[in-house]
């Protein structure tokens, strides 16, 4: 088991309040048993989302001081938009607030052409996996979200290298099935989110561009974790070892015509997003055009001069192989001191985060009492570690008959901030993980005291099953 020392040092520190057992209980119930409903100070180490809340470097701090604050044409954008070409070779970029703010003006744009040039009376989007906010977008506007992710991502125990993979079977089946001018686009999401973080190998990227210019399907690439997808392409495909980050990131966006850009993720900002297309000047127009109304003048889409600033140096921090070689080895030590302590996890663990296989842990709590919503709680009340639940209690219930949906994988999430947290937090969350597991049976369900209709999860409030 390798600890990769950490590549940086520590110039500023943030304090973090220590708890008591006493102290957590009383946060838990003030809470509702909902981990999202406590607030950050009763938390010591973290793990809900790796969604803005990196460490940024002195450098990008730096920067912040040289913002631009121009209206239009701030010299940060331009910054920005040399750094997506850098590394990206698209043309055509539009600065957003975050990820979903590229989502909401690239999709009706997408969809108006689809509707204008190809006819389309429906409009279809197949993904390896929506995450959930674009699969909102997609349905906001009147489409239909499908996923084909390879069968392997649901197996959590046997090894496979590629379990963000499409299905190309599934995916020509799906064309097929709609109509190939009713597929408004193909969507890339690398790493797949939803099945644990995991990568697309470059040959299914190649292989569903192919598909995509067979069918005249424009290719978006939602790019959260591009930058830990082509780290485990250098470590895990033929050919691409001795490659760069940097080519292997141009050449994974070869194989795609557009992207959307949730820049909280791999490039290290708190708060940014981007669309970029490579060549077609008139969906880029359509989208500016959008951009206007919804997100702000389109050179800078929400988002401050020393927002952008910040962002066009993170895009080069976030694909130095030093620090993805740290990123990845770190989740890998999480998970593999989990594996050695007999807690199960989706194997192998993927690029941000190690999802623990909580059925497995606590097979006494039926779904309908959420045994990962159980097994946060556990884990909090212990180490004051907050995980997020992924299963049941996410998932809701079907609303046709009102009944609470059965999940195929009830898992608490560990997610890991980036330039964070030191080894040293890795082990104190192993130690108590283990510890917790070894206590499992005596861990007890939970049931509603207040369920809101939409959205439970983020305001529900729950109390313990007796
Ligand atoms: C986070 C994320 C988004 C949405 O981005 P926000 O910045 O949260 O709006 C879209 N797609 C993927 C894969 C993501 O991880």
């Amino acid at each position: 088991m390798k600890r990769i020392p950490e590549p940086f040092r520590i110039k500023m520190v943030e304090p973090i309040k220590m708890t008591t057992f006493a102290d957590r209980e009383k946060a838990l119930a003030e809470a509702g048993y909902n981990p999202f409903l406590l607030a950050s100070d009763d938390v010591y180490i973290d793990l809900l989302t790796d969604s803005g809340t990196g460490a940024m470097s002195d450098y990008q701090w730096a920067g912040m001081m040289m913002g631009d604050e121009a209206y239009a044409g701030s010299r940060n954008f331009y910054n920005l938009k040399d750094a997506v070409h850098h590394f990206f070779r698209y043309e055509y970029l539009v600065p957003t607030h975050q990820g979903r703010g590229a989502e909401q003006i690239l999709f009706p744009a997408l969809i108006r052409r689809a509707k204008e040039v190809r006819g389309a009376d429906k409009h279809i989007f197949i993904s390896n996996y929506h995450f959930d906010t674009t699969a909102a977008h997609v349905e906001l506007n009147g489409g239909q979200a499908v996923n084909v992710v390879d069968e392997r991502a649901y197996d959590t125990t046997t090894y496979y290298d590629w379990k963000g993979d499409f299905d190309l079977e599934k995916l020509e089946a799906a064309i097929k099935e709609h109509g190939a001018k009713n597929v408004t686009a193909i969507i890339t999401t690398v790493t797949c989110n939803s099945s644990g973080g995991q990568p697309v190998s470059m040959a299914n990227m190649r292989a569903v561009y192919e598909i995509g210019q067979k069918y005249d399907i424009p290719v978006v690439i939602d790019s959260a974790r591009y930058c830990e997808n082509a780290y485990f392409i250098k470590q895990r495909e033929e050919g691409y070892a001795d490659k760069s980050i940097t080519d292997i990131i141009r050449e994974m966006y070869s194989y795609g015509d557009m992207l959307t850009m949730s820049a909280k993720k791999d490039p290290l900002v708190n708060i940014g997003g981007m669309c970029a297309i490579r060549e077609k000047k008139e969906l880029f127009q359509a989208v500016q055009t959008l951009c206007v109304p919804m997100e702000g003048f389109v050179t800078y889409g929400g988002l401050a001069g020393r927002d952008m600033e910040a962002l066009a140096r993170g895009l080069h921090e976030g694909a130095d192989e030093n620090f993805l070689h740290y990123r990845i080895g770190q989740v890998k030590y999480l998970g593999d001191r989990l594996v050695e302590g007999g807690v199960p996890i989706q194997y192998p663990t993927g690029g941000h985060a190690v999802f623990v296989d909580a059925k497995k842990i606590l097979p006494h709590i039926p779904g309908d009492q959420f045994p990962a919503q159980a097994l946060c709680n556990a884990l909090y009340l212990e180490s004051g570690v907050r995980p997020v639940e992924i299963g049941s209690f996410l998932l809701g219930r079907d609303p046709a008959t009102g009944q609470q949906k059965e999940s195929p994988l009830e898992l608490m999430r560990l997610t890991i901030p980036r330039r964070v947290y030191t080894n040293d937090h890795m082990d104190y969350i192993a130690d108590a993980l283990i510890n917790v597991a070894k206590n499992a049976k005596d861990i007890k369900g939970f049931e509603f005291e207040y369920e809101p209709p939409v959205l439970r999860h983020f305001t529900a409030r729950l109390k313990p099953i007796k």
